[in-house]
C-alpha cells in the first residue's frame, strides 16, 4: 500500500468520525427543542388553570357576598321586628329593600360567574390532553435521542480506535503532519487530481507541472519507491493520480 492509499483509507475513517462528532453535537439540539415545545404547552396548561381558578374565585366571591346580604336581611328583619314607631318601621324597610336588591345583583352576578365555569373547566381539559399527548411524544422522542446517542458515541469509540490503526500504516510522517495540520480547515484534504488537472476539493485547474508530479508520484508509488506531497497550488489539498 501506497503512502497516500494509506491516507485515503485513513481519511474514510475520519469522514466517518466527523459525521459521527457531528450528529452527537446536534442529538442534544433536537431534544433541547422538543423539550422547549412541550414548556409551551405546558404554559398553556397552566394558564388554562388559572384561568378556571379565577372562574371559581369569582363565583365562591359572590356566593360569600350574597350570603352576608341574606344574613343582613335576617339581622333588619328581626331588629324591625322590635321597633316601637312607624317611621323607624318604614325606614327598615327601605333599608331591606336595598339589601334586597343588592342580593338580588350578586346572586345574578354568580349566577353568571358559573356560566363561564364549564368553559373554563373545558379549556383546562383540553389543554391537559393536549399536553398529555404532547409529552408522550416528547418522552418517546428523547428515549430515541438517548438510544441514537449510545449508538453514536459507541460506534465512534470503534472508530477511534480503527483510525489509531490507520494512522500506523501512514508510514511516512511528513504526509501524516500535513494531513493532521489540513484537516481541521479543509475537508476532505487528500483529493482526486482530474484528468483535465482539476483538483476535486477545490475545483481549480492546476498548472501542467501539478500533473506532472502527480503523475510521476503515482508511478512511483506503483514502482514501491517514496512518494512525495502533491498539493493544490489553491487550497492546499494533497492531490494524487490513480
Ligand atoms: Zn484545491
Amino acid at each position: 500500500m501506497t503512502v497516500i492509499e494509506a491516507l485515503v483509507d485513513l481519511q474514510e475513517v475520519d469522514g466517518r468520525i466527523r459525521e459521527m462528532e457531528l450528529e452527537l453535537k446536534d442529538l442534544p439540539r433536537r431534544k433541547a427543542l422538543e423539550t422547549a415545545r412541550l414548556s409551551g404547552v405546558s404554559a398553556d396548561l397552566q394558564a388554562a388553570k388559572a384561568g378556571q381558578e379565577y372562574a371559581e374565585q369569582r363565583i365562591r366571591g359572590y356566593e360569600e357576598e350574597a350570603k352576608a346580604l341574606a344574613d343582613k336581611i335576617q339581622q333588619l328583619k328581626t331588629t324591625q321586628m322590635g321597633l316601637k314607631t312607624n317611621k323607624e318601621y318604614q325606614d327598615f324597610s327601605i333599608q331591606i329593600d336595598l339589601v334586597t336588591h343588592e342580593l338580588t345583583a350578586a346572586e345574578n352576578n354568580q349566577i353568571a360567574a358559573l356560566d363561564e365555569l364549564p368553559a373554563a373547566q373545558a379549556r383546562v381539559k383540553d389543554a391537559q390532553s393536549r399536553y398529555d399527548a404532547e409529552k408522550g411524544g416528547v418522552d418517546a422522542f428523547c428515549a430515541e435521542i438517548d438510544g441514537r446517542m449510545a449508538e453514536v458515541s459507541s460506534a465512534l469509540a470503534e472508530a477511534q480506535k480503527e483510525r489509531a490503526e490507520k494512522v500506523k500504516a501512514v508510514t511516512d510522517p511528513k504526509f501524516l503532519l500535513y494531513y493532521e495540520r489540513l484537516r481541521t480547515k479543509r475537508w476532505p484534504v487528500v483529493a482526486a487530481l482530474t484528468h483535465d488537472g482539476v483538483c476535486d476539493g477545490c475545483h481549480l485547474v492546476q498548472p501542467p507541472s501539478v500533473g506532472q508530479l502527480a503523475d510521476a508520484n503515482a508511478k512511483n508509488g506503483a514502482e514501491g519507491k517514496p512518494q512525495s506531497i502533491v498539493a493544490c497550488t489553491m487550497c492546499g489539498r494533497i492531490l494524487y493520480r490513480d
